[in-house]
């Protein structure tokens, strides 16, 4: 029998979310979250999706290694454990990958080392990242571990997008560049779009906005990343749920010298307590819409404010791209928030893009374009889906792999 199964594993510091795929058709069959992972009231949220009821259980979960114990039994209730023969892989999202991993990887003990090394540029992330790696590897050491990076999709830039103009030796010494994430996105959405138009992703340059609580945009030519929005870290460009997206970096000297700040709480300030909910005190676009519409002001500029921001990087990924064939909505407000959409592409019917309102106003799931027949640039809201792409690219790796074994 030949394993067609992949598990997804998404491990942050406190939560570990998995899907388990059947790449011969990409459908899920279980999918769920451990959440407060460490604290006294876990929470396991299973979902079964070929047989059974969803089910729920509160308790403790000391660490990543119970948690993950916990799900393989959960999966294994439901006949699909970790132990299966028919399990051909797991796939992990792993946030830093550097200039190192440009590719999915198969992970051994010195790509576990590559990434540990990669700790000071993505401290929040790479840490929880390799624990998953570690204890799925301890649970099933005969089982092939891919890594997905989220910067492996950007590493195509141009040194000229790539890096900051500052000193190039203290920038190599402390490897700062523009890295870019949420790569696992913007590379499905960017295939998908393209797939969408009925064209070859080669044959197509495309505009993503991924509008998630974080968001990022990214200028995509014939399939490769040529500039995104985030930078060293997740926190540059655009305006996001909690993140301010760009600042002058002076700010943050200013804060410093007048506002007596330390490292530390301007690094909150910036990450979490800035972008919508700095501005307005929600960062749910749901809800900020509803205070527009009852006349709040500060809703009102906070929305503003966003959209600015996003046109800023919409004209810029014009000019870097030359021809633009379509724009790309995706993630939490990009895929829901029609407000949102018709905003940031109102005035650009010079440059060939327009949104049809009845069209932008339809709620659907699948990818669908929003623009007039006759626009010159496609506008798309194309749903992301990370966990099929990470699952997709372990699968062919893990198939590649054991065809090299075979010599088939
Ligand atoms: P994500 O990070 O992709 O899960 O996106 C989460 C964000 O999507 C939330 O914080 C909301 O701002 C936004 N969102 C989700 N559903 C809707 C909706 N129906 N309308 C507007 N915004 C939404």
């Amino acid at each position: 029998m030949t394993p067609t199964r992949v598990l997804v594993l998404n491990s942050g510091s406190s939560s570990v979310k998995y899907q388990l795929l059947d790449m011969r058709d990409g459908s899920r069959l279980a999918m769920g979250i451990v959440e407060r992972i460490g604290e006294g009231s876990s929470r396991l949220r299973h979902t079964p999706l070929t047989t059974g009821e969803p089910r729920e259980w509160t308790g403790a979960v000391a660490d990543h290694e119970a948690a993950l114990k916990a799900v393989a039994e959960e999966l294994a209730k439901d006949g699909l454990g970790l132990d299966s023969p028919e399990l051909a892989a797991i796939g992990h999202r792993v946030v830093h990958g550097g200039q190192r991993f440009t590719e999915p990887t198969v992970v051994d003990d010195k790509v576990l080392a590559e990434i540990e090394r990669l700790i000071p540029v993505a401290p929040l992330h790479n840490p929880a990242n390799l624990v998953g790696l570690r204890t799925a590897r301890a649970l099933r050491p005969d089982l092939p571990q891919v890594a997905v990076f989220d910067t492996a999709f950007h590493t195509t830039m141009p040194e000229s997008a790539a890096r900051y103009a500052i000193d190039v030796e203290t920038a190599d010494q402390h490897r700062i560049r523009r890295y870019g994430f949420h790569g696992t996105s913007h590379a499905y959405v960017s295939r998908a779009t393209a797939k969408l138009l009925g064209r070859a992703p080669e044959d197509v340059n495309v505009i993503v906005l991924h509008l998630g609580n974080g968001a990022s945009a990214s200028a995509v030519r014939g399939g490769r990343c040529v500039d995104t929005s985030m930078g060293l870290t997740p926190l540059e460009g655009l305006v996001m749920g909690t993140r301010s997206g760009d600042v002058d970096p002076a700010v943050i000297f200013h804060l410093m010298r007048v506002g007596g700040m330390s490292t530390d709480e301007i690094d909150t300030l910036l990450n979490k307590r800035s972008g919508l909910v700095g501005l307005c005190g929600d960062n749910d676009m749901r809800e900020i819409r509803r205070r527009i519409d009852e006349g709040d002001e500060q809703a009102r500029l906070a929305f503003d404010i966003y959209i600015h921001r996003l046109k800023k990087y919409i004209g810029a990924y014009y000019a870097v791209l030359g021809t633009v064939d379509a724009i790309a909505f995706t993630a939490g407000v990009g895929e829901n928030a029609a407000p949102v959409r018709e905003a940031a592409i109102a005035g650009l019917e010079a440059l060939g893009a327009a949104v049809d309102p009845a069209l932008n106003a339809v709620r659907a799931d699948g990818p669908r374009l929003i623009s007039p027949a006759d626009a010159r640039v496609a506008v798309a809201v194309v749903p992301t889906d990370e966990e099929l792409e990470i699952a997709t690219q372990t699968y062919a790796l893990v198939g590649k792999n054991s065809r090299a074994i075979t010599g088939e």
